[in-house]
């Protein structure tokens, strides 16, 4: 097939990317490379610079399109809150413009990067995709949009549009491939396991743990973090669930199918720093900071609906292995 990959000089993007590529698919990626990185773009991808809302069209219009991965975005909570119009325009008219563009051009097939944060506090874990929408941050409430606008352009297509949005919870970890490791190179970096790595390489002194006072086993937060290479694959699936005739899935969903991503196993704040002290062998100096405004104390994925629907199963599960990975790749970018 021939995908569009939006925001594939990112994180999750260039990844997804470097999946497609490695199954045999044509890969175009599109990105305007405020927050994405040239060089991980991965080789034999054609790479259009340009924003979404401004390029789809042509893109998405030259023909013999297949599908669009939707992973452009902005994705800091904390900025959110100070710049809404910055979310609401990046995540909202931009993805209506995509999805306009998407259906004047009678694209057949959208996967779109969701996530946690739509759910905002849980009343229960794991969440399930039934769980109530409540996001607590902007982020989260842009996305939410997105989720519901894919979920009616599907419905009124009459069949013509099929739709899988994959709520991401904690993506981590890095793909080394043949030739190329692509991992997490935020500029304003606020995840918890590059942070903590930053501390390994002597680039920070320590690591503050935002609040040892929640109803956790250790008071520190939970969090269920999945590997990028295992996201990634999910993308692979949902495009095939797609692109099967017999989609009676996604009819079922209404043309529009939610799924959750994790690995369904909860890790504590502490858990992963003793992760990054054993991987690394560094002692990590950690304090305890107030707690983060906004971050609820446990987010745990039912993935049983991507396992069950799209065939899905998670295989980097364990936390030093993810670790592991995200260290190699933060070392190999160190040293330049
Ligand atoms: N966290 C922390 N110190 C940091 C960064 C994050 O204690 O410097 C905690 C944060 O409160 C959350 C978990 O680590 O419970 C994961 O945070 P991250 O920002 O990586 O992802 P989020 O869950 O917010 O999407």
């Amino acid at each position: 097939m021939t995908l569009v990959v939006t925001g594939g000089a990112g994180y999750v993007g260039s990844v997804c990317a470097q999946h497609l590529l490695d199954a045999g698919h044509d890969v175009v990626v599109v990105d305007d490379l405020t927050t994405g990185h040239e060089d991980a773009v991965p080789a034999g991808a054609r790479l259009v610079v340009g924003d979404v809302a401004e390029v789809a069209d042509d893109v998405l219009g030259a023909g013999g399109v297949d599908g669009v991965i939707h992973c452009a975005a902005r994705s800091l909570v904390g900025e959110s809150a100070e710049k809404p119009a910055k979310y609401w325009h990046g995540n909202v008219v931009t993805t209506i413009a995509l999805l306009d563009a998407v259906c004047r051009h009678r694209v057949p097939r959208l996967v779109f990067s969701s996530t946690a944060a739509t759910y905002g506090e849980p009343e229960s874990s794991p969440i399930t995709e039934d769980a109530p929408t409540r996001p607590t941050n902007t982020y989260g409430a842009t996305k939410l949009a997105v989720d519901h606008a894919i979920g009616t352009y599907a419905a009124a297509s009459g069949g013509e549009l099929g739709a899988v949005s994959l709520r991401y919870f904690n993506v981590a970890g890095a793909h080394a491939g043949a030739g190329s490791a692509l991992g997490e190179r935020h500029t304003v970096e606020t995840h918890l396991i590059p942070l903590v790595l930053q501390v390994a390489l002597g680039q920070r002194d320590e690591i503050a743990i935002f609040g040892d006072d929640w109803p956790t086993a250790d008071g520190t937060c939970v969090r269920d973090y999945i590997h990028v290479d295992d996201l990634a694959e999910a993308h692979l699936l949902a495009l095939d669930l797609l692109a099967r005739g017999d989609a009676s899935v996604i009819e079922k969903a209404g043309g529009h199918l939610v799924c959750n991503l994790g690995n369904g196993t909860g890790f504590s704040v502490l858990e992963v720093i003793e992760a990054c002290r054993r991987v690394t062998g560094h002692p990590i100096p950690a304090r305890v900071a107030p707690r983060r405004t906004g971050d609820p104390g446990v987010l745990v994925a039912s993935s049983a609906r991507a396992r069950d629907e799209l065939g899905w199963k998670p295989t980097h599960t364990d936390l030093d292995g993810i670790v592991a990975d995200a260290w190699a790749f933060a070392r190999s970018r160190a040293a330049g």
